[in-house]
């Protein structure tokens, strides 16, 4: 854990969050400034800075993340209308929190382009 990571901190309880989902190794929670309908961060528990670490960690979380982001879609009743997963990573992208998260968008229209 990383004592001055927000992300962290949820996962450890110290912050306040609304939590989707939670198992040994992912959290999904609601975005605290959603920019749609349901906006939801699925994020490993393990500190992981963003994607561009994803050559040191395990493949298997990577892809449980993703079946974490489908899953909380799936929930939130937008396995028919559809859903946008992205995550940024490092400055261009606008990425704020350091700590690899997942946005799942979904339950309106998205507004295209994305970059
Ligand atoms: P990024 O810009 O891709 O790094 O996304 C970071 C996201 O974290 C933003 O959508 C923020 O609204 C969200 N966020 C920041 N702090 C919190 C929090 O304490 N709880 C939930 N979401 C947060």
């Amino acid at each position: 854990m990383a004592n001055d990571c927000i992300f962290c901190r949820i996962v450890a309880g110290e912050l306040p969050a609304t939590i989707v989902y939670q198992d040994d190794e992912v959290t999904a929670f609601n975005d605290i400034n959603p920019q749609a309908s349901t906006h939801v961060l699925v994020i490993p528990n393990q500190h992981i800075t963003s994607l561009n670490d994803a050559e040191e960690t395990d493949p298997a979380l990577l892809g449980r993340l993703l079946q974490v982001a489908a899953k909380v879609a799936r929930d939130a009743g937008l396995a028919e209308s559809g859903y946008r997963v992205v995550t940024n990573t490092g400055p261009d992208s606008g990425q704020t929190v350091f700590h690899l998260h997942f946005h799942v968008l979904g339950g309106n229209p998205l507004r295209l382009p994305l970059g």
